[in-house]
């Protein structure tokens, strides 16, 4: 499962601010943090920055936005009536700067309807048998109990090695997806 959220690169926090369902106003608070609520209950000791709506697509969740502050930028550029917030965008508001990037947790879920027959690329067993998860790069795999001691008979047949399509290690981990450019701001703003 993944989840669309802003990540703060100046300064650097290392939390995503991840947006919840549902229309969300976006503010930047007097502690200069960004801050999402509801659109009925923003809050009080902020300036509101946009009015934000999350929408899920093919290609993971997409944040929609209306700007509502003068500073705003996306990739540099004052943003249109109604801007997209797509992973990989760069969002400023004066010197700040924040990453809108997915969160990917491995969160056991029962096989998509359209997949249940699908077979797992470990076992070999349809993907309904057990609830599954979807690597970084796409791919579904069996998990059953991430937490199972190694004798418990389960199908954890995403844990068994590394992942057959992208290499990847199997880890619990969440992942940021994709990773906020942090190296690429020290050299921009350090020793060329
Ligand atoms: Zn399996
Ligand atoms: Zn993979």
């Amino acid at each position: 499962m993944k989840v669309l959220g802003l990540y703060s690169l100046a300064p650097a926090n290392g939390k995503l601010l991840s947006f919840p369902p549902g229309p969300q106003v976006l503010s930047i608070l007097s502690s200069a943090e960004l801050n999402l609520a509801p659109s009925e209950q923003p809050p009080t000791n902020g300036t509101t920055v946009a009015d934000v709506k999350l929408r899920d697509s093919n290609n993971g969740p997409l944040g929609y936005l209306i700007p509502r502050q003068g500073e705003l930028r996306l990739d540099g550029v004052a943003p249109l009536t109604l801007a997209m917030l797509h992973p990989g965008t760069l969002l400023s508001i004066g010197a700040r700067r924040w990453f809108v990037t997915t969160q990917w947790q491995p969160e056991p879920s029962p096989a998509p309807a359209e997949l249940a027959e699908r077979k797992c690329p470990v076992c070999g067993g349809e993907l309904k048998l057990a609830p599954v998860v979807q690597c970084t790069c796409g791919r579904y795999y069996h998990l059953e109990k991430p937490d199972a001691a190694a004798s418990e008979p389960v199908l954890n047949c995403f844990l068994a090695g590394a992942c057959g399509l992208c290499n990847r290690p199997p880890s619990l981990e969440p992942v940021l997806t994709p990773e906020p450019p942090e190296k690429l701001m020290d050299v921009v703003s350090g020793e060329w």
